[in-house]
């Protein structure tokens, strides 16, 4: 049925469509690249028997090539580095007895030492905030007139009008509230007529949704964002694209997506492509269907597609001057299209990090996804950061609970996460986080408690990883995933005109928002200078009677943090700790300035976390 219906649009499109250009793609490249070839997707009416040429120093036409659709060319060029100089030259597409068509074209110079660009690290705090909720700065951009899906406040699955201009806006707050980078959920176009907010299906893979801006305000935000010493990480979705993207109504190739005779869903069952045991219908199933009906599957096969999608990166990285790149559903997509993807991407840009999404169930699953992981297969994907949705699991509920040492509940979930990071081929670029856009509020989890909260950031900041916080948490934001996502990504308090508080404001936050806040700050800040949090080695010790202790340290300094999760003060035995503690006396805690005599027992308070920097 999808054939057909393809074919129809086809068909309406060649004989409606005059004889001119509809897109090249990539709009613009750069002339200095690593990868001197660059291939150029262009779509016009009938164009597949035209010849094409170029007459620039420096530029050869390696390969011409037609689509099964008539309305495509793929050009691939080579750019000689020596010879080739910025600007703009024409493409000249001949076909006898027919007008020529020419398309100008630009290449551009990259910005200074653009191959030299800093990922985002161990060494960041990352606030992830879905645009679309975060803030409204522009009120006239709610609604435009290409884009079906119109404002809807009421409606907790449609769009609420939060835009790239209140991003920009609110800066400060994110820079006062001590993160490093900024994780935005999906800005580029979702043009469907519903739940386009959350920004998974792509419809234009060059083009900001205009309900959050011009392609150019991105790039002005990221400039602003570095200007407060703010990374930016791009959202970026390669394993499905809208089921209204631009091409869907004329496929280069048939396969550029996964088709199939009747909707077939992906039956997200990642193990599959793992498990030697596993049948070739469950894998294919799972690599190919589609992840929702809204959601057609793409081909990373289809090699056209595949250089498409690597030089999209490649030019949002280049155009916008990111920081790093998060990938969603990164299982989902064919494992050795993802290698190479990674390996394109930080060829380019050697200390690049890109995180991809590892929603997985144990940690030899999410450890297999990352960068020169050992495993039996022989894989490597090249991927720099996985998600440590283990750890994750284990926050959701151990300081809900109390454990022995031979149960895995409360902090023995801790210690038991990170007692097996030897399956990680880099502990460091695990992303580490109590809540994502995805999974329960986790204020809701704690049910709002304060302690448990402060426990719980506490050990985020100072345990290995890269933390990642979610925006609303630092001021308590809720939300119950069971009434549905809207829920847990409800309109930050403030971001709107007319809103009844406004969160982003000392004055106009509550005493307790301000109390969770100002913690969450002071060790956002505090942490920004420390090395031995965001690389030192980390020793730990068997929770005793539910108190976790473990130490940070490199060869300058040493942390000690101990977190009592019991509901009554305690005493803790420092002796146990004599083989960190060496000949150390005292530790001042980060949070309250106070001193501790260590060659003595000490007193902690019920559910407290104390993080103490070791004289
Ligand atoms: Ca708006």
């Amino acid at each position: 049925m999808f054939k057909k219906v393809i074919l129809f649009f086809i068909i309406l499109l060649s004989s409606n469509v005059s004889a001119q250009i509809e897109r090249v793609e990539p709009a613009f490249w750069w002339v200095g690249m690593k990868n001197t070839q660059l291939q150029l997707l262009i779509h016009g009416n009938e164009i597949c028997n035209r010849k094409v040429e170029i007459q620039y120093p420096g530029i050869r036409i390696l390969k011409v090539n037609r689509a099964c659709s008539p309305n495509y060319l793929f050009v691939t060029l080579d750019l000689d580095p020596k010879i080739t100089k910025a600007g703009k030259f024409d493409i000249q597409l001949s076909q006898p007895e027919k007008p020529i068509i020419t398309v100008n074209y630009e290449l551009k110079k990259r910005r200074n030492d653009s191959e030299k660009r800093l990922g985002f690290s161990s060494a960041d705090v990352i606030y992830l905030l879905m645009p679309d909720r975060f803030a409204n700065g522009d009120s006239t951009n709610d609604n435009v007139e290409s884009q079906p899906e119109k404002v809807d406040r009421k409606n907790s699955s449609g769009r609420h009008g939060g835009d790239l201009k209140g991003m920009q806006e609110h800066l400060d707050y994110i820079k006062e509230l001590g993160a490093t980078a900024i994780w935005s959920t999906p800005l580029l176009e979702n043009n469907y007529t519903k739940y386009t907010y959350h920004g998974y299906a792509i419809s234009d893979y060059y083009k900001i949704d205009p309900r959050f801006g011009s392609n150019d305000d991105y790039v002005k935000f990221v400039a602003a964002s570095h200007q407060k010493g703010l990374k930016v990480i791009m959202d970026m979705v390669s394993n499905h694209c809208g089921i209204w993207a631009w091409w869907m109504s004329d496929l280069p190739f048939e396969d550029w997506i996964h088709q199939f005779p009747e909707y077939t869903q992906t039956n997200h069952k990642a193990n599959t492509i793992k498990d030697i045991h596993a049948s070739k219908i469950d894998k294919d199933l799972f690599l190919n269907g589609w992840f929702d009906k809204s959601m057609p599957d793409m081909n990373q096969q289809n090699q056209y597609f595949w250089t498409y999608f690597i030089q999209n990166s490649i030019w949002w990285i280049e155009n916008a001057d990111l920081d790093g790149i998060r990938m969603d559903t990164y299982p989902y997509n064919d494992r050795d299209a993802m290698a190479q993807w990674a390996k394109a991407i930080t060829d380019e840009y050697p200390n690049f990090n890109i995180m991809g999404e590892t929603w997985l169930f144990s940690p030899q699953d999410i450890a297999f996804w990352q960068k020169d992981a050992v495993n039996a297969l022989h894989y490597n994907s090249n991927l720099p950061t996985v998600m440590d949705f283990i750890l994750q699991r284990a926050l959701t509920t151990c300081f809900n609970e109390h454990g022995k040492p031979w149960e895995d509940l409360g902090m023995n979930r801790l210690y038991n996460t990170i007692s097996n990071d030897y399956l990680y081929a880099n502990i460091n670029d695990l992303l580490i986080f109590s809540e994502n856009h995805d999974t329960q509020r986790y204020n809701f989890l704690l049910n709002g408690d304060l302690a448990k909260f402060k426990m719980a950031m506490s050990f985020l900041m100072t345990t290995r990883g890269i933390p990642q916080i979610y925006y609303g948490s630092e001021i308590g934001m809720t939300g119950n995933k069971d009434k549905g996502d809207g829920d847990i990504r409800r309109d930050f308090p403030g971001g709107w005109p007319g809103d009844s508080m406004n969160a982003f404001s000392a004055k106009g936050r509550t005493p307790i928002q301000n109390e969770r806040f100002d913690f969450l700050s002071k060790l956002l800040n505090w942490r920004k200078n420390k090395t031995v949090i965001h690389t030192g080695l980390l020793t730990q010790y068997v929770p005793d009677n539910d108190i976790y202790v473990y130490f940070r340290y490199n060869e300058k300094e040493k942390i000690m943090v101990i977190i009592n999760n019991n509901e009554t003060d305690q005493i803790l035995k420092t002796d146990r700790y004599a083989e960190s503690l060496e000949n150390i006396t005292t530790g001042t805690d980060v949070m309250t300035g106070k001193k501790f005599d260590l060659k003595t027992d000490i007193s902690i308070l019920k559910q407290t976390a104390l993080i103490l920097e070791l004289q």
